[in-house]
């Protein structure tokens, strides 16, 4: 009979699913029938209607007044009003939670920073004695929401954010750092013959290709960056995804461009996608950058969300593995320098992107969480 682990995460933005479906399927092809793992949205999921309502105004907020959204963040982002955020939503899903527990899994993992403190309380209300873990699903500095001191591990994606996290209070005994799990589909960048073969069965040129996305919905400049590229005839192949973004794709699909466009709606092929390019146009999603440096790509970064991504655009910068390059006229003359001017450079930055990455994130996570789950005997050792 397999152990039942909850993984907890919320489709506020799409890197808190991503990262849960990556440990998931780590843990199946680890460990094959032995965990079964029941991937549970808190906010969706037996919570009271208003909580509903509210946690989805996110997309709402990030996506037309982003600067309020950054205001909420910071706001939330201290001791005492952290607690009292805790108490409004944890009256609000607290329910549900204990109905969704009421059969004790073997463990139950958090990938959401506010899902953290209500669950340990709720642990400790129904008298359940089972190991809680937290994975850390953005780069560094982040909300105060992620440190639960009475988690039993704290798995974080690097050394940086190892050291935060100590420096706010938790036990350097219970944080790890892992990487940000990327699904085992990214297996790094391809040798060039593999990859002429790769770009030719995706019906593409084997020219230097860059690729252009903006999280799971398409959102902000992305229409307005690839006309900007295209326009500056810097003889690249672009790739443009969409997302759920379908007015943008219907746009861009009927226009007529001067070079090799290919407009892509949401692709589940992201791990060939970012194997047939050379660099990739991105806001700064934690999923996409990680991706991004396990598949050995360069990264433009071009807008961040306030508050929650600006740590991921420091760690792009600190780590040289990218630009942070916010207007589009910039974008266009950083991409012109690092493809025309300045290749040398590139392709330091490819190298560079290939050692931050870590495609092992998923499967370390996966070993510290059936290590937990099923502490190895004393006759192991
Ligand atoms: N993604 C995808 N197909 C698409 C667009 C995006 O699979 O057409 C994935 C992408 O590979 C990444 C996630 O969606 O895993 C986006 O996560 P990120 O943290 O970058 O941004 P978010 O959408 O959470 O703001």
């Amino acid at each position: 009979m397999p152990s039942r682990i909850v993984f907890l995460f919320s489709d506020t933005g799409g890197g808190h699913r991503a990262s849960a479906r990556a440990v998931a399927s780590a843990l199946e092809l680890e460990y094959p029938g032995r965990f079964q793992v029941e991937l549970l949205d808190p906010f969706t999921n037996g919570s009271h209607p208003f909580l509903k309502w509210l946690v989805y105004r996110y997309g709402f907020l990030i996506k037309y007044v982003p600067p309020l959204w950054g205001a909420i963040f910071h706001l939330t982002d201290s001791r005492a009003a952290l607690k009292a955020a805790i108490r409004v939503l944890g009256r609000q899903f607290r329910p549900g939670m204990k109905a969704n527990l009421a059969e004790p899994p073997a463990a139950v993992v958090s990938f959401h920073p506010l899902t953290n403190h209500v669950v340990i309380e709720t642990l400790h209300e129904l008298g359940l004695k089972l190991p809680f873990i937290t994975v850390v699903t953005d780069m560094s500095d982040f909300h105060r929401g992620w440190l639960s001191p009475q988690a039993d591990m704290v798995v974080v994606p690097s050394a940086e954010s190892r050291r935060y996290c100590v420096s706010k209070g938790l036990d350097p005994r219970k944080v790890f750092s892992a990487g940000l799990p990327v699904d085992p589909g990214f297996t790094g960048p391809l040798p060039r013959p593999e990859r002429r073969l790769l770009r030719e069965r995706l019906g593409l040129a084997d020219t230097p290709t860059l690729l252009l996305v903006s999280g799971g919905e398409g959102a902000g400049r992305l229409g307005r960056q690839a006309i900007a590229l295209d326009a500056a005839g810097l003889g690249l192949q672009l790739l443009v995804v969409c997302g759920r973004n379908q007015r943008l794709r219907a746009r861009l699909a009927r226009r007529k461009w001067r070079g090799a466009v290919h407009v892509m709606g949401f692709v589940d092929n992201m791990p060939e996608l970012m194997q047939a390019s050379d660099a990739i146009v991105s806001k700064a999603g934690p999923g996409t950058i990680a991706e991004a440096l396990v598949s050995g790509l360069p990264l433009f970064l071009t807008s961040y969300v306030p508050g929650q991504e600006e740590g991921n655009v420091h760690f792009v910068l600190e780590q040289k593995v990218g630009w942070y390059v916010p207007r589009v006229r910039r974008l266009v003359r950083q991409v012109r320098q690092a493809f025309a001017e300045d290749h040398e450079e590139l392709e330091r930055m490819q190298g560079r992107a290939d050692r931050v990455g870590r495609p092992q994130a998923a499967v370390e996570i996966a070993q510290l969480i059936a290590a937990a789950v099923e502490p190895p005997a004393a006759a192991d050792f």
